[in-house]
């Protein structure tokens, strides 16, 4: 039951565990500040980052899951698959994204029998009807961005100049990005799919985002301000006061089973996980993951895994499990890859404890994808980042990395790697003598890297202080809840 006076949120994640996680991640913030969140929520996702959850909700949190049926034969989707990482291929994204509409007349439904009403929808930026839904029950709607304001810059400076439509033919052709703080320059090829005029459908959703952003009442973003405050600055100027940074949300989860627990049920067993990590010297290994969802091209993997076996280092190597992952496989039994490299590596098949792994000590640099959510989880460990962008806003989140805060080292991909829409191809090969100079660069003991550790430690010290009280995404989120209260004082004066 609802106290009085008590606010009450209405939170609507997107499916897949880059955008889920986080999100559950906020609403279990926003309950510690007092707030009652219900989290809109499907039968499969419920169960799988529903756990997430669950020392918070016996602890006594106010949080709760309401459950709706997706209807995945309408939408021609394998049974129970409520997430992109589940597709059996990424081109049904869009069939996907449509199911999920479906949750619109179930949502409204619900709310039509609430009273009081809740007091603001929180859905994720990618999600249309949520807008629509609150327009229709005069609720105040605020995205929830799972990215930064560096991003949703670059993204702004390119829509406003279309600078990459006036460069010569190649894809490969580097631009400025204009207007921003610090000189970024992108290729097109490395820009997200929406300024990829080839895929179909996308300039038309783009548009309806535009339109959706700029109805919203804010929009809470995963950063912290002292991490992009150029960035933060310029949004606000774009958006107004109310872009609220609250993160980094994964610090949220302190003990080691909310660690654990994020979405999948660990491949690794977490006891030998740590004995393994525990008996490495102290920032020696590297831990190379590529997130949830990009499926890259086995041949672009052998490059990687032979990188890492010639770094000579000790590593962990997250060989993603799911749809097409059989050849990656295959090559690593035939090539006696883990024999090859038992004395020093951990291959962990499927879904890794990244947030156990990357806190512990021995881990010295992480090669990742750059999702956001892994990125700004290596800004957390406060380790230095090996960055190989695959896709969408992977490249942005490199160059914030490499050339802003300087944390990181690119291992120069130029291209997107990874199959969508009708005419892409994969991307370019990284061959192998590339990672390996990458890794040396972050694990080198010289001046340079030992200055690039330092400024990560750093990083990760003001993420941690950001969060505490006092702290500017603790503030943030105290303005953010005073933000709705008053709102609703207005509403119930008019
Ligand atoms: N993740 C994990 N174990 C894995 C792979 C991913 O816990 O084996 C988590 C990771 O910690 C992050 C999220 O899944 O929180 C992935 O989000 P990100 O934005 O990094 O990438 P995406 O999967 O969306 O490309």
């Amino acid at each position: 039951t609802q106290e009085q006076n008590q606010l009450h949120f209405l939170v609507i994640p997107m499916g897949s565990p880059g955008h889920y996680i986080p999100t559950v991640d906020m609403a279990k913030l926003l309950a510690q500040h007092g707030v009652q969140v219900t989290i809109v929520t499907t039968p499969v996702n419920a169960l799988r980052f529903g756990s997430i959850l669950d020392q918070a909700i016996q602890s006594g949190l106010p949080i709760c899951f309401l459950e709706f049926p997706l209807p995945y034969k309408e939408f021609g989707l394998p049974e129970g698959c409520e997430s992109i990482d589940d597709l059996p291929d990424m081109k049904m994204t869009g069939a996907l994204m449509q199911a999920y509409t479906s949750l619109q007349t179930q949502v409204e439904q619900y709310i039509e029998q609430l009273n009081p009403r809740p007091n603001c929808i929180l859905a994720d930026t990618f999600l249309l009807w949520p807008g629509e839904t609150a327009k229709k029950f005069q609720i105040p709607r605020i995205m929830f961005d799972g990215m930064n304001c560096f991003t949703q810059m670059c993204n702004h400076v390119l829509h406003l100049s279309k600078v990459y439509e006036s460069v010569g033919d190649s894809e490969l052709e580097s631009f400025v990005l204009p207007g921003l703080p610090d000189r970024i320059e992108l290729t097109r090829s490395q820009l997200p799919f929406a300024f990829n005029p080839k895929i179909k459908g996308m300039s038309d959703y783009n548009e309806k985002l535009r339109v959706s952003e700029s109805e919203a009442y804010g929009v809470v973003v995963n950063s912290f301000e002292e991490l992009e405050q150029g960035y933060v600055d310029e949004y606000k100027k774009v958006k107004g006061d109310n872009v609220w940074c609250i993160g980094p949300l994964s610090l949220c989860q302190k003990d080691e089973s909310e660690k654990v627990q994020r979405g999948n049920k660990s491949s690794v067993n977490k006891n030998e996980c740590l004995k393994w990590l525990d008996s490495q010297e102290t920032g020696s290994v590297i831990y190379a993951c590529l997130g949830s969802v990009s499926r890259v091209e086995p041949a672009h993997l052998i490059e990687l895994a032979l990188a890492l076996e010639s770094s000579k280092r000790p590593f962990i190597w997250v060989v993603r499990a799911g749809h097409k992952t059989e050849k990656i496989e295959k090559w690593i039994e035939e090539q006696e890859f883990e024999k090859r490299t038992k004395d020093r590596a951990l291959l962990i098949h499927g879904w890794a404890p990244q947030l156990l792994v990357l806190s512990h000590p021995a881990i010295g640099g992480f090669l990742t994808h750059c999702g956001w959510n892994s990125t700004l989880e290596g800004v957390c460990a406060g380790v230095p980042l090996i960055t190989w962008p695959q896709f969408q806003e992977q490249f942005y989140n490199e160059k914030l990395v490499v050339q802003v805060l300087r944390t990181g080292v690119s291992v120069g991909a130029q291209k997107t790697s990874v199959l969508w829409g009708d005419d892409d191809k994969p991307g370019e090969l990284v061959k192998s003598e590339a990672f390996v100079k990458a890794i040396e660069m972050v694990m080198e003991e010289g001046k340079e890297g030992e200055e690039r550790r330092k400024r990560a430690k750093e990083l990760s010290k003001m993420a941690n202080k950001a969060i505490e009280e006092g702290g500017s995404s603790h503030r943030n989120m105290t303005r953010l809840i005073e933000a709705i209260k008053n709102q609703e004082r207005n509403t119930k004066l008019i």
